[in-house]
């Protein structure tokens, strides 16, 4: 798996900048790695939706070093790619999600609040 380092390499041989410019989106996609240390980690953040997050986080764009304004996004597209070939929506992740019946258990709330009264 690539290091976020070697992804901000990578971006400044495309937009230029220097990799500090960089480090912090490329470390925050991969973050998830402190909750799970293989490849499954990805789910969380490495969809069109995580790259659209990333723009909120970072803002929409990203002053290099160099004075050049590029979108947050480009460096948030960059990674997923490198990473997985294409960028997937986070509908593709769900697809490999197998359900299990804990994942669906509502019932019991549901029981719960019949129980009180909109007066109380
Ligand atoms: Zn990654």
């Amino acid at each position: 798996m690539a290091h976020p380092y070697h992804h901000s390499i990578s971006s400044t041989r495309q937009w230029g900048g220097s990799t500090d410019d960089f480090l912090p989106i490329h470390i925050w996609f991969d973050e998830s790695k402190k909750i799970i240390a293989d490849f499954r980690h990805r789910a969380l953040r490495h969809h069109a939706e995580g790259i659209f997050m990333a723009e909120t986080l970072f803002g929409a764009t990203v002053t290099l070093a160099s004075g050049r304004v590029i979108p947050t996004r480009w460096v948030g597209e960059q990674h997923v790619r490198e990473d997985l070939g294409f960028i997937p929506s986070f509908a593709d992740w769900v697809k490999a999600i197998r359900p299990e019946r804990w994942m669906g258990q509502t019932a019991k709330l549901e029981a719960e609040l019949s129980t009180f009264s909109l007066t109380e």
